[in-house]
């Protein structure tokens, strides 16, 4: 097939906070050498900048203000400054109020922020500083020429569920480029396309949490615009790491949500459904009476910390933001992280074009930055919890008191998928919640308020490399974990025609949060972008 061709000088690919941080601070670098940006391409495979950024986090504004000091009076991006904290500890029917809100949890000077409108607002100055931005373009298959990096392919258009081309066929284009930006967040699929081809890893593997959140519209003066709470404690058992939040937004929406560790021992574990027990507490139960779901989302966060960061620059390509691991997970924050390791990349981008510097400065540029003195104490924080809530308090205290180090200089981290258990091993899987449609909410009326859309002929875009293992091994073994953890109902086992359990996939529920990716016991799922366009469409 003869496939369009295009030559550009920088591709980043995914629009959120780092993509299009680096994307600006490239252009008014090159801008102040009288250089065009029209050779950068940005490119996102949501239908709209923002659609596949999830709504209603707090940010530390440090990278913003860099990149845009005047951020914070700027009434179109809609940042809500935090006016109060706390926590909140969780029993069972019961809860208190910290005496202490801990200090990793303080929010005072940071904003709450839509990230779609973020994403949105920044993409505006993206365009305007002279950058060539493609939504609806996903970045299907990296190109090499041995091990090192000369462009990408984008995703075809127009194939039908039999892989074969439709009226509407356009064949997806060959993008080479001397320099590829991976920005695509979580689990990325080309992120993991580089470092399988050339074997690239952190010192730890990468762990991920899900988190599972809604948007509600609250009767007026129920929960002050600003008010920032973390929850911590039921319904996630002593082994699961994770924990609640409640963000006063503005117009008396409030965001809420659940972020589960993607490393329980449980295959039953069920983030959505534990995001929906949650709210039936007494407590949030009388927060949510008389309002209303607006929203639904899911999404991953790598909370693996600095020792799970793979090599970030190579020939021809750099890694940054949420795809590369940049989070602090003790104070479950990552966009500005991911603003400022997008500068970062663009200094060193810029640096390769002009002569003065090369790529590979780009970690050094991380190392010196304070992306590094924010992440080096809280190096082992994460994996200080694998054993549970209780030795993770002792192990952070610990931790605190001696600069990170803790009991150990590193502490070892294991892949969520091999922390399962079998369900021989396990008692009854716990009863699930029933859905209310008042309080609670099954998968698929979440899904809906996502805004989720695929074009439904299309190829299945969830890669299974050996369904016989889902529909017999995993059965016996896991139980088919697919079915608890994905947040959007997209796997099912239903009774086929011999009446045994089978595999049933809705592909077109996806919310793109690449859980199945990570946590597939066999890891034999591999996610791959849909048709461009496709997926989410997170607003507001
Ligand atoms: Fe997330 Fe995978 Fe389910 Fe899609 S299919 S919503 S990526 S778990």
């Amino acid at each position: 097939m003869t496939r369009p061709q295009l030559e550009a000088e920088v591709v980043i690919v995914g629009a959120g906070p780092a993509g299009l941080a680096c994307a600006l601070h490239l252009a008014r670098l090159l801008a102040a050498r009288q250089l065009p940006a029209d050779n950068i391409f940005l490119l996102e495979k949501a239908r709209a900048l923002g659609a596949h950024q999830l709504s209603g986090a707090v940010m530390d504004p440090r990278g913003l203000a860099e990149l845009e000091p005047e951020f914070a009076t700027d009434a179109a991006l809609g940042a809500v400054p935090v006016s109060e904290d706390a926590l909140l500890l969780m029993a069972a029917g019961r809860a208190a109020r910290s005496p202490i809100t801990p200090p990793p949890l303080h929010n005072h000077g940071n904003s709450i922020v839509a990230l779609s409108r973020l994403a949105q607002w920044l993409g505006a100055k993206v365009e305007a500083a002279g950058v060539n931005i493609f939504t609806a373009v996903a970045g299907r298959e990296l190109l090499f020429e041995g091990a090192h990096l000369t462009g990408l392919r984008t995703d075809d258009k127009g194939i039908g569920r039999d892989g074969q081309p439709k009226s509407n066929f356009e064949p997806g284009t060959d993008i080479r480029a001397p320099i590829v930006v991976l920005a695509e967040g979580p689990r990325g699929s080309l992120t993991r396309e580089l470092t399988s081809h050339l074997g690239l890893r952190g010192e730890n593997p990468q762990v991920y949490s899900l988190g599972v959140k809604e948007i509600w519209e609250l009767p007026a003066g129920r929960f002050p615009t600003g008010r920032v709470l973390h929850t911590l404690g039921w319904p996630l058992a002593p082994h699961l790491y994770g924990g609640g939040w409640i963000y006063g937004l503005d117009h008396n929406q409030v965001s809420i949500g659940l972020m589960t560790g993607l490393e329980s021992i449980d295959p039953a574990t069920d983030p959505h459904d534990l995001f929906q027990q949650f709210k039936t507490h007494p407590w949030m139960r009388r927060l949510l009476a008389g309002g209303e779901m607006l929203k639904f989302g899911a999404k991953t966060t790598p909370m693996g910390g600095w020792h799970a960061i793979p090599p970030t620059a190579g020939d021809g390509w750099l890694v940054i933001g949420d795809a590369a691991g940049f989070v602090n997970s003790q104070r479950l924050k990552g966009i500005h992280l991911a603003i400022k390791s997008g500068m970062l990349a663009a200094e060193s981008i810029f640096g390769t074009i002009t002569g003065e510097g090369r790529l590979q400065d780009y970690p050094d540029r991380i190392a010196a930055s304070w992306i590094r003195e924010e992440l080096w104490p809280v190096r082992n924080f994460h994996q200080g919890f694998a054993g549970g809530l209780v030795p993770g308090l002792m192990h952070a205290g610990l931790q605190m008191l001696t600069g990170g180090r803790g009991l150990h200089a590193r502490y070892q981290a294991q892949p969520g998928h091999e922390r399962m258990l079998p369900i021989a091993q396990l008692g009854p899987a716990p009863p699930r919640t029933a859905a209310d449609n008042v309080l609670t909410f099954d998968k698929v009326t979440d899904v809906f308020h996502s805004g989720t859309r695929h074009e439904e002929d299309q190829p299945n875009h969830l890669l299974i490399a050996d369904t016989d293992i889902c529909n017999g091994r995993c059965v016996r073994e896991f139980g088919n974990p697919c079915q608890f953890f994905c947040p959007a109902q997209v796997y099912e086992m239903v009774c086929g025609d011999d009446g045994a359990p089978r595999l049933h996939l809705n592909p077109s529920n996806c919310v793109h949060c690449k859980t199945c990716d990570i946590m597939d016991p066999y890891q034999i799922i591999t996610w791959v972008p849909p048709e461009g366009g496709g997926g989410p469409n997170y607003t507001g």
